[in-house]
């Protein structure tokens, strides 16, 4: 899909959102949804959504929604940090099927990185433990501020 196109209520991430997918949630508010990404790049690679939107990507989103995205984006991120102890902290996103993207729902990658270990490929890793996924999840919503 382009950057252009129409919104499908079903993406998966959507059905995360009503509770019809299972997920490793970390934290939710009235704005933003973060879980475990399934096909992580890196331990404890997490995952931002706005929870009232039908954009695709960026481009599409309401600017009033993106404030509190990035907001939770952040305290996200700071609290991955803080569980994970990462030397540093990829944030990412990607708009339209050429970029990279495979859902869309408007979504942020929260991936750490340590030193000397190296990136796992953009939807090309293996899937994850489910216990080990939600495992971090309790460990990062643990250190959320
Ligand atoms: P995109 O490629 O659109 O930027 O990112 C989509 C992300 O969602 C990928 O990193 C992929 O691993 C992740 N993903 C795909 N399907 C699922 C799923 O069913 N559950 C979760 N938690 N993550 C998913």
């Amino acid at each position: 899909m382009s950057l252009d196109g129409t919104y499908d209520p079903d993406n998966i991430f959507a059905k995360i959102l009503r509770g019809e997918m299972p997920a490793a949630r970390v934290f939710e508010d009235d704005h933003v949804l973060a879980f475990m990404d399934v096909f992580p790049q890196a331990r404890g690679h997490t995952l931002v959504i706005p929870k009232r939107s039908t954009a695709r990507n960026l481009l599409d989103e309401a600017p009033e929604v993106v404030g509190p995205l990035m907001l939770g984006v952040q305290r996200v991120a700071r609290a991955v940090r803080a569980a994970l102890n990462p030397d540093g902290l990829v944030i990412t996103q990607f708009n339209g099927a050429p970029a990279g993207q495979t859902v869309f729902h408007l979504h942020i990658h929260i991936i750490p990185r340590w030193d000397g270990l190296a990136l796992g490929r953009h939807g090309a890793g293996g899937m994850a433990d489910i216990d080990e996924l939600k495992a971090l999840a309790a460990q990062i919503a643990a250190k959320i501020a």
